[in-house]
């Protein structure tokens, strides 16, 4: 592929689908690892639809996604997108060429005749297209003042055929696609003639979209037939469909791309998920960026819909939080914990050693902030009530002895680290004959509220002193208080 020339498509609808999504990252791998480019084209003709907030929506999926493009109007910073809207102008001058050359013309055929005749060709079992009444009208027979669009003068017999990299070579027969309406009887162009007049003018080797756009293709093509230009080469890619196999919709769950941006997923993660989907590449799962620009191809597109699955997305995100870097890691997750109202947390070596014992369990970025709540959380603000019956289990008048122990020890602690944390706290078991679980249990819930965290000795090491000693005596006070409501 020569420096290919792709353009991402689309219509504001209220925010960046998923759909739509994986459609732009196709594109946009394409254009990267071939050294090309990458357009985003704002769709927005229809004026009722588009808001602009639905156009920021779209930028802001694809900032998040990561999915730079390289044209467009620019005043300093990054460039605009290109919107349709913008164009009328343009699209008028190639109206006025297809009728000064003959290749389209008036059709004064009212709204109730087409109805009509779609009717009745459907009742003789023909294909309901234009049967051409005004194809071959003289001007004379033109009726003064009345209401007329302008129809493709298309070819009647032989086909049109779609070379498609996804689909393979699909065919249309002419007969079967009728005389296109070009431009409606107010003046405004079709959607298929403007698309065509932005691919040309804008230089698109390929077209890739979703294969929902498949029928437009060969009207599209006969376009570029009587505008005399070669039409780009056409990739189709299967629609992504949920588990119901039913196209992907919000009974599903979220299809708005910022929406997993807001519930705790990384943008590599989705850019991996999203690339897999559809694509494959041997049995590897797991992609950065990089490896992904260096393996895109199109011919690894699978011809059947992709199937979302929220689990594996999860999955896909899990190994990317594995193995982020750990400062990035520590400004991704830092804001989230104060929008959850926890005090704010400076972004020190301390911060990152909690992030990092917590990262081998965490799916999504919002379990650094529930699942590590008792890092964040003042030793006054722990809530002991939220797992009664663990503080029931585990802080009683005779575990009291363990605790009890264990902050003599601790006290006693020159160096507090994971190794001198460990070799003050294991002593115990033999002085008390019991197993770790049995002493590590009351410490756990003491610390935390709960009888769930990382490793005993990695928690009470990035809690940190302050917060360990003072919250095992609150345990120990707890072990003599009757137990809480609920347990
Ligand atoms: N605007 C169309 C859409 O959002 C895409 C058109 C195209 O890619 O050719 O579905």
């Amino acid at each position: 592929m020569d420096a290919p020339r792709l353009r991402f498509a689309p219509s504001p609808s209220g925010f960046l689908h998923i759909g739509g999504a994986r459609t732009a990252l196709f594109c946009w791998l394409l254009a990267r690892r071939h050294g090309g480019t990458f357009i985003l084209r704002v769709e927005d003709t229809d004026a009722a639809r588009t808001t602009d907030e639905s156009i920021a929506a779209i930028v802001e999926g694809m900032e998040w996604l990561g999915l730079d493009w390289d044209e467009g109007p620019r005043v300093g910073g990054p460039h605009a997108p290109y919107f349709q809207s913008g164009r009328k102008e343009i699209y008028g001058k190639y109206i006025d060429q297809l009728v000064a050359e003959g290749k389209v013309y008036r059709c004064y055929c009212t709204p109730e005749q087409l109805q009509a005749k779609r009717e009745k060709a459907m009742a003789e079992g023909r294909p309901p297209i234009y049967d051409g009444e005004w194809r071959d009208r003289d001007p004379s027979e033109w009726p003064p003042g009345e209401p007329y669009v302008l129809r493709l003068r298309a070819p009647t017999d032989g086909e049109t055929v779609v070379d498609d990299l996804v689909k393979g070579r699909v065919v249309f027969p002419n007969k079967e696609l009728g005389d296109q309406v070009v431009v409606r009887s107010n003046g405004d162009p079709l959607y298929n003639f403007v698309v065509v007049i932005d691919d040309m003018l804008m230089g698109m080797t390929h077209v890739v979209r979703g294969d929902d756009h498949l029928s437009n293709t060969p009207k599209q093509i006969q376009l570029y037939d009587a505008l005399g230009v070669t039409p780009p080469v056409f990739a189709h890619v299967p629609m992504i469909l949920g588990a119901d196999k039913k196209r992907l919709s919000k009974r599903h769950g979220a299809t708005s791309v910022t929406q997993y941006r807001d519930e705790g997923f990384l943008a590599d993660a989705m850019v991996n998920y999203l690339a897999r989907l559809g694509w494959s590449h041997g049995d590897q799962e797991i992609f950065s960026r990089d490896e992904l620009i260096a393996a895109f191809d199109l011919g690894s597109v699978g011809k059947s819909p992709g199937v979302w699955d929220p689990d594996k997305l999860l999955w896909v995100n899990a190994q990317h939080i594995a193995g982020l870097d750990t400062d990035t890691l520590a400004d991704l997750v830092a804001p989230m914990i104060a929008a959850a109202g926890f005090p704010p947390q400076p972004v020190d070596a301390l911060f990152k050693t909690r992030l990092d014992t917590l990262r081998g369990r965490a799916r999504k970025l919002d379990e650094f902030v529930t699942a590590g709540a008792f890092y964040w959380q003042d030793n006054a603000s722990v809530d002991y009530a939220q797992n009664p019956k663990a503080v029931k289990k585990f802080l009683k008048p005779t575990t009291a002895v363990y605790l009890e122990a264990a902050i003599e020890e601790l006290e006693g602690l020159d160096a507090w680290t994971e190794q001198s944390l460990e070799d003050a706290i294991t002593p115990l078991l033999e002085r008390f004959e019991v197993k770790m679980g049995k002493l590590a249990q009351p410490i756990r819930v003491s610390v935390t509220g709960t009888n769930v965290s990382p490793g005993l000795f990695e928690t009470l090491f990035a809690l940190g002193r302050d917060k360990t000693i003072p919250r095992i005596r609150r345990g120990i006070g707890l072990c003599h208080e009757s137990p809480p409501q609920g347990a």
